[in-house]
């Protein structure tokens, strides 16, 4: 999952950001509200989060401006403890959830990994789609029941394809989504990490769509 990560306090955003990246995303800073805005208003993620006190431009204007120009990814929003003004202002902004300061690292992560399930249409941490079963909260994945053994980089393909309801996803997009945009998009790398993948789990999991890209049979 790419995920936008807003903090202008650097330990903070450090703790976060190894957290989500043990949880599977692939997280990309900011650490000011108008690098924020830029990189929400060019950038696809399936998530943000986003502090409300920050350098440049503060948090709730950031997420004003996304939402205004029709950015639509969950964000959820950090602020101090007891402001519940700017809690109530936030989620009238567009924010999707809310988390005061100081806060557990794992209730981060699991509020986060709830945003993209629900914005995946899925309300369970469990998700099964034909002969594939994916589990977000353990970041596990079985075929016909029977748990495999993948890197990472596997595991966050399956992820993305299965949130995505069955569209079919280019490589491009999916290069971006594992890699991040600064790397480049390397559809071969995309294409060499599909053939592996269907050598573990079988050839008939994931589709190719000729010209289009791919996604999970049966979604
Ligand atoms: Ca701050």
């Amino acid at each position: 999952m790419r995920t936008l990560l807003v903090e202008d306090d650097a330990d903070i955003a450090d703790d976060v950001a190894r957290a989500l990246t043990a949880a599977g995303c692939l997280v990309e800073r900011a650490a000011d509200g108008e690098t924020a805005w830029f990189l929400g208003d060019t950038e696809d993620y399936a998530v943000v989060v986003l502090d409300l006190g920050l350098p440049r431009l503060d948090g709730l204007s950031v997420l004003k401006r996304w939402r205004a120009a029709g950015r639509a990814f969950p964000v959820l929003i950090l602020s101090a403890r007891g402001a519940w003004t700017e809690k109530v202002d936030g989620i009238e902004a567009g924010a999707d959830d809310y988390l005061a300061k100081p806060f557990e690292i794992g209730e981060l992560v699991a509020r986060v990994r709830a945003l993209v399930r629900r914005a995946g249409g899925h309300a369970s941490s469990v998700v099964t789609i034909g002969r594939l079963t994916l589990d977000t909260a353990r970041m596990s994945v079985a075929i016909d029941g029977a748990p495999q053994k993948l890197s990472p980089l596997e595991y966050r393909l399956l992820d993305y394809l299965a949130h995505q309801h069955g569209r079919t996803v280019p490589a491009g997009e999916l290069a971006e989504h594992l890699h991040g945009a600064e790397d480049g998009v390397d559809v071969n790398a995309i294409e060499a990490l599909i053939a592996r993948l269907r050598r573990k789990i079988g050839r008939d999991v994931i589709e190719t769509r000729r010209g289009f890209g791919y996604a999970l049979s049966g979604a």
